[in-house]
Order: C-alpha cells, then structure tokens, then sequence
C-alpha cells in the first residue's frame, strides 16, 4: 500500500453539520486505499456560515473533490461554478468535483439509491407501487430517480405538504398529506415503503404485506424494533448503508474517474473494524 504522507497528498471531504456519525470517511478511505490513490477523505464539521469558505478552501488547496451532507446540499449550489442538469433539477448537490479549480456540482443520491434496491435487495421499481415518505434533498433525489422507472403507482408524503405537491407535480407522483387516512391505505398495498425523511418512521407494521420491502434511509437509527415488526409480517427491511454504499462509490468514480472497489467499500462499511484482507497481509 503506498504511504499516504507523501507531498503529492490530495485530500477529499464531506461538509456537514452534525457530522460526528459519518461512514463515508472509513468507506472512502479503504477506496482509496486499494487503488493506491493518493488522497486523504476527512469528515468536516462544517457550519452555515462556514461554507462559503470551506468551498473556498477546497478549490484553493486543490482537494480532488467533497461531498456535502445536512444542511448544505442546497446552500452549495450557489457557490459552485457548474451544475449538472439532475442535481440542478433535484435542487441538491452531494457531490462536487474539482476540475483544476472548477466546481462541478453533481447528485448520485438517486443513482445510488436505485443500485442499491437492484443490486443488494433483488428489488426491480418497473411496475411497483411505492411510498415514499419525506421530500427534502434524499427524498427528492429518491423519487425522481423511481420516477423515471415507471413504477405503477408513486406516492409521495411530507410533513409540509404543500412542498409535496409541488414536488409531486415535477415528477407526476400523487402528493399525499402525513395525516390523510389515505397513506394507510397506499402502505397496505405498497411494494416498497421509503423512508427519507429526517425522522424515524412510526409505521403500524400490521399495514405491511408479504414482500413488501420497507427500507429507511437513515443508518443507525432507532428503527431495529421497527425492522423485527415488518419481518413478521413476511415484508423486508433494509437500512441506508447500502445507498451509501452506492452514491459513495458513484463520488468515488466522478473524482477519480476508475471503478470504485464496491466489495472494499462494503466491508470497511459494515464491518468498519476489520481491514481488507489483502492490506491485512501487506
Ligand atoms: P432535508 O433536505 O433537511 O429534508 C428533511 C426531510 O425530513 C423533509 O422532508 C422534512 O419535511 C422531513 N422532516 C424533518 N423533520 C420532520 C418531522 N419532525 N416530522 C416529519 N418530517 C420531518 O434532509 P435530507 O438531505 O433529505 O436527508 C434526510 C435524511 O436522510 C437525513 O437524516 C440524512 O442523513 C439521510 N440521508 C441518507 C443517505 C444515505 O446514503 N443513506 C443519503 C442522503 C441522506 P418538511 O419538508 O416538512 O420540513
């Protein structure tokens, strides 16, 4: 493995707030790692006020690129240089590439959300009834990409519902209020239920079908007793680490321009204590 103090050292960033719980430095560095790619990814706590300078100082110390999280997806773009036309009509950027002082400002939330569902959950959305809960800058990103897979049925809910219907009528999904007695029903008969909202998801797992394959986006978080529920039933549960997993290894080839090591990345992600075997040997 080459020694990544050299000089010629580049660094990769995520900007956040909080930002303590971040995978994406263990995943991104293992990536790194395996390529001999000489680049350092750190997790940076990164406030509002602070972002215009944190973009000012990834451009000037030449970092290959950064990735943006809570709350700074939408703020970035004002201070990108180019935004390609998906994060532009998403409305949020969580990767940014730096092409010799260009900021290109991209989203692979999508794209990494719908490899995850075909790859790791032998989930097709063609033909599916979906629901999906939450329209910030993930549950944008999420919806437009099952959008344009031409599910049978999208439903898209949010705590603002007006933003809901405003977002439903881009991507001709049908905006449903969190209260309306409705989303009951449309979960009873749903394929797939997403969760992309920032808060757990409160699900009366007596709705969920055989198959039906609930999957909240949030790694971590509270919804273990949730997840043994829809088992029960017969459904599926997944957590967000596989769509980190993916959008990751998207950033990971938008900076780099090589195929991401996903099987590397999957094993510093789930099993973020151990090391690959073939550093484990060097
Ligand atoms: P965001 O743009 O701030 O959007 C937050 C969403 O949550 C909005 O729809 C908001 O609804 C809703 N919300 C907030 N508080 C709520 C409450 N008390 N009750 C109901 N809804 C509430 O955030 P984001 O970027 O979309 O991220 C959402 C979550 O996804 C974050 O926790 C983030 O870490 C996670 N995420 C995971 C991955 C992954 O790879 N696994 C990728 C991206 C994001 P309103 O419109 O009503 O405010």
């Amino acid at each position: 493995m080459m020694a990544r103090t050299d000089a010629g050292i580049r660094l990769a960033a995520l900007y956040g707030h909080p930002i303590s719980h971040s995978l994406s430095p263990v995943m991104q560095n293992a990536a790194f790692n395996k390529l001999n790619i000489n680049v350092i990814y750190v997790s940076l706590d990164v406030l509002h006020e602070q972002l215009s300078a944190a973009v000012e100082a990834a451009r000037g110390l030449r970092f290959i690129g950064f990735n943006l999280t809570h709350p700074h997806k939408r703020a970035v773009m004002d201070l990108l240089d180019t935004i390609e036309p998906l994060a532009g009509r998403i409305q949020a950027v969580n990767t940014v590439v730096n092409r010799e002082g260009i900021l290109t400002g991209y989203n692979t939330d999508g794209e990494g959300f719908l490899r995850s569902l075909r790859k790791d959950h032998d989930f097709e959305p063609h033909g599916k009834r979906i629901v999906l809960f939450g329209v910030g800058g993930a549950g944008r990103a999420i919806s437009h990409a099952l959008s344009l897979e031409s599910p049978e049925e999208l439903t898209v809910v949010n705590r603002t519902f007006a933003r809901a219907r405003e977002w439903a009528e881009k991507i001709s999904a049908r905006p449903l209020a969190w209260e309306n007695p409705q989303v009951s029903r449309e979960i009873r008969q749903a394929d797939l239920v997403v969760n992309a909202a920032a808060v757990p998801l409160k699900l009366d797992a007596g709705l969920i079908s055989e198959n039906t394959l609930v999957y909240d986006i949030v790694y971590g978080r509270g919804g273990q007793g949730l997840a043994g529920l829809v088992r029960g039933r017969g459904g599926r549960w997944a957590d967000g680490r596989s769509m980190l997993l993916h959008q990751g290894a998207l950033a990971f080839e938008l900076w780099t321009g090589r195929q991401a090591p996903v099987e590397v990345m999957r094993q510093a992600l789930y099993h973020p204590g151990s090391r690959n075997k073939e550093e484990t040997d060097a």
